[in-house]
């Protein structure tokens, strides 16, 4: 038997993680289907993915790929983003989002969040456009649209290219528009902790043919048999590499899993929400939390919920109250250390102090249980063991 955190038994018998997978008889056979199929890697099935996600989103075109990093990765390629480009992006993200600009040699430029929102905040990424300003890549943090509308007339005003990491947010809609059909480019991710899964995978969205052309080739070495992008045709299949890629390909099997998951996802989407309105509701009492404020343009399809201690009325800080929360077998994590503290990030000369929103930010937040399966037990046992341990800190 475990021990809660001072003695007694946990607010919870069974461990809740903080994200899993819901997976189906339908998901099974769907991959099933493809294994007894003649295509395994990327054939009728990616392609069919591709129109649904098109489907969601109203978006021109979707180019499936291998993760939600490579997506990320393709997205800046085809904005042309090369030595000497300044990108902006955000702090609290995955350090995914940072390093796509490194890949094609750009320097990423840190702007601080919003201190209710904790997304991007559009002031602060006009304060950082400077003369070698290529792009933005803005972060639907925890599935919340940033403010598209001010971003979007920044980067119109600078001619910067707006690519959204929108790995936390398909099924978002912003004034009623879904993400996806919005920015330049808008990246997803199908990581098993995502709202939807493929087990790994991503996708890159946008209207623009030539972004869609650009990416196309990338996804497969650049490797083309397009008549007219080759220079001769001496036998069926002759094909010609014409710009450097990588294989970042989606298999069928995965593309299969993403069809049959995309089906679920407004059933995925309004679970989430019926769980944030009940953790807003408990912990909207509670003084010594805080939680994330909302973005009124913001039709919200949640991956991640996290709440903010508010230090000052606690005796412990946010590591102690993680440890009993774990102790209650509350399973936690921290999204994000804010990019530029990573080690490597440091190596590359970026200082602490950058982002004073951010920084203070994380070191106030934990991420609690969200995902479809999770009972209206499970989330009362977490809001139980969230109040135990706040009463027992509290000043
Ligand atoms: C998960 C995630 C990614 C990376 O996606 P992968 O599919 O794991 O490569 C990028 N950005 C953000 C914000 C993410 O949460």
């Amino acid at each position: 038997m475990k021990i809660a955190f001072k003695g007694g038994t946990p607010a919870r018998d069974i461990f809740i993680p903080y994200g899993k997978q819901y997976i189906d008889e339908h998901d099974i056979e769907a991959v099933t289907k493809v294994l007894k199929s003649p295509y395994l890697t990327t054939g009728p099935k990616v392609e069919e993915f591709e129109k649904k996600l098109c489907g969601i989103t109203g978006a021109k075109y979707a180019i499936a790929l291998s993760s939600g990093t490579s997506a990320l990765h393709a997205a800046c390629h085809a904005a042309g983003i090369q030595q000497g480009d300044e990108v902006i992006t955000t702090p609290m993200t995955f350090a995914a989002s940072a390093n796509c600009i490194l890949y094609c040699g750009g320097t990423p430029v840190f702007a601080d969040i919003d201190a209710g929102t904790w997304n991007i905040k559009p002031e602060e990424i006009e304060k950082n456009v400077t003369s070698k300003t290529k792009a933005v890549i803005a972060v639907d943090f925890t599935g919340q649209a940033v403010q598209l509308d001010e971003i979007r007339d920044i980067c119109k005003r600078y001619n910067l290219i707006l690519i959204e990491d929108a790995a936390h947010a398909i099924g978002t809609k912003y004034n009623g528009i879904p993400v996806g059909n919005i920015s330049d480019l808008t990246t997803f991710s199908f990581h098993p902790v995502k709202t939807i899964t493929c087990g790994e995978g991503g996708a890159v969205l946008t209207n623009n043919e030539e972004y869609y052309k650009k990416i196309m080739l990338f996804r497969s070495h650049a490797i083309t048999r397009e008549i007219d992008e080759i220079s001769q045709h001496p036998f069926n299949g002759y094909n010609e590499q014409i710009g450097l890629g990588y294989n970042y390909r989606m298999t069928d099997m995965q593309a299969a899993l993403g069809i049959s998951q995309l089906d679920k996802l407004w059933i995925f989407s309004n679970r989430r929400s019926e769980i944030v309105k009940k953790y807003n509701e408990a912990f909207s009492e509670i003084p010594q939390l805080t939680i994330q404020q909302e973005i009124q343009e913001s039709d919200t399809t949640r991956h991640l919920y996290i709440i903010r201690i508010k230090s000052s009325l606690l005796k412990v800080n946010r590591n102690e109250i993680y440890k009993a929360l774990n102790a209650e077998n509350i399973g936690l994590q921290v999204h994000y250390i804010p990019v530029y503290y990573h080690p490597y990030y440091q190596s590359l000369g970026y200082n602490k102090g950058i982002c004073p929103i951010a920084e203070k930010l994380y070191e106030e937040i934990i991420t609690i249980p969200l995902y479809f399966s999770l009972t209206d037990d499970d989330v009362q046992d977490v809001i139980k063991g969230i109040k135990k341990v706040i009463n027992y800190y509290k000043c």
